[in-house]
């Protein structure tokens, strides 16, 4: 059994995708061209935003969305403690602070009220100014913008939001790397919609960041490539990958998302009474980057990974440590926060096998095995 079933994917895909892949060999135009334009045209439309700009994986889109903004060296950006390495790590790369935030038990994203408390504290110590929110749709659901937004209003903060895993999630309809003043994602093969290598983009409505960005991501170009008015980068997403992802952007509209969905809601079905399973809030849908339940503690999670393992069922571990857990930022102030949720959730949480193509066979002995190990009703 594949854990994110790419292998599926490519032989329904085949026809289409070896043809889509052939025309850019015939062309040898492998960077740039009408791929890569046509692509961010109908990502923009899909996303329901003025802008979209691909650019070189997930992690570069931050970087470039934080560029833009000009954020850096006594800034403060607040992250939530439960996420990806990226979301924290561009806001040091760029010479600004992360701070850390608490996290929502059943949605795993930001805990609203832990931000409020983080900005408060930050503002109390002078030192930084409270510059920007990421927000970051983990798993597929997007954050509770509703709250966040009100936040980032009274402070003056932008919501730059981390869509990396949000992609196809909605709420009330609006999709995810529509609620960021700038959002981002990725392509990297295994997210919700991924290419096969390395992919990213950029969202926004503002005409001037986009410009900005279209520059910052070409080495900062001016009028043309040779004219560099501003530092910058080599971020782009090359042509193989935009037909690709042309080729996969129409599956996920058409299926992939309806099926990821339905398999979603059996396994809450099959898992009802046995383990925990992502709550939804009413209004959201979430883009499924992940089907993670959570265990009743560290031993039972042991347990269950390894009777599944020895069956033939791959499972992963996102996150085994939060943010303020990581090597890489001992040296980061907490602001007087804490982060019971996120070192709770650490210890308990699983992802199961989860993608448009999970045989319903397989996904029935997924939900048999943990019933057995869970000591639930079968
Ligand atoms: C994958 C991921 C990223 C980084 O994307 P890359 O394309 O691998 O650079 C950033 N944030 C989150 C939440 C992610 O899951």
């Amino acid at each position: 059994m594949e854990f994110r079933d790419l292998k599926k994917q490519y032989q329904v895909l085949k026809p289409e995708m070896d043809a889509a892949i052939g025309q850019v060999l015939e062309s040898t135009g492998f960077i740039g061209g009408r791929p890569v334009t046509e692509l961010e045209a109908e990502l923009a439309e899909y996303v329901g935003v003025k802008h979209c700009i691909t650019c070189g994986n997930g992690t570069d889109a931050l970087t470039l969305a934080l560029m833009a903004w000009g954020i850096g060296e006594g800034d403060a950006v607040f992250v939530p403690d439960f996420t990806f390495f990226s979301s924290a790590e561009t806001v040091s790369y760029e010479g600004a602070t992360p701070v850390f935030t608490d996290i929502l038990a059943y949605t795993f994203n930001m805990d609203p009220d832990s931000l409020e408390r983080a900005v408060q504290a930050v503002l109390a110590e002078g030192k930084l100014t409270p510059k920007a929110v990421v927000t970051v749709d983990l798993f597929g659901l997007p954050a509770d913008y509703e709250k966040i937004r009100k936040i980032a209003d009274r402070y003056g903060m932008y919501i730059l939001e981390d869509a990396a895993q949000g992609f196809g999630g909605n709420i009330h309809g609006k999709r995810a790397g529509s609620f960021g003043d700038i959002a981002t994602t990725s392509f990297f093969p295994a997210k919700p919609l991924g290419c096969y290598g390395d992919g990213g983009a950029v969202f926004t409505d503002n005409d001037d960041w986009a410009e900005l960005i279209r520059s910052l991501r070409i080495h900062g170009k001016g009028t043309d490539k040779y004219d560099n008015v501003r530092i910058g980068m080599n971020s782009r997403l090359d042509t193989l990958q935009a037909a690709v992802l042309q080729v996969k952007l129409k599956a996920f509209r058409e299926y992939e998302l309806e099926d990821t969905d339905r398999i979603a809601s059996e396994y809450a079905k099959g898992l009802a009474g046995c383990v925990d399973t992502p709550r939804i809030p009413e209004g959201y849908g979430s883009g499924w980057a992940q089907y993670s339940i959570l265990l009743k503690d560290e031993e039972e999670r042991r347990a269950v990974q390894e009777y599944l393992k020895a069956q033939g069922v791959p499972t992963n571990i996102y996150y085994p440590r939060g943010m303020h857990q990581q090597t890489a930022f001992a040296g980061c102030g907490t602001y007087g926060e804490t982060f019971p949720v996120t070192e709770d959730i650490c210890r308990r949480v699983l992802a199961l096998p989860l993608s448009p193509y999970l045989a319903k066979e397989d996904q029935e002995k997924v939900i048999r095995l943990i019933r057995e190990k869970t000591g639930a009703d079968i």
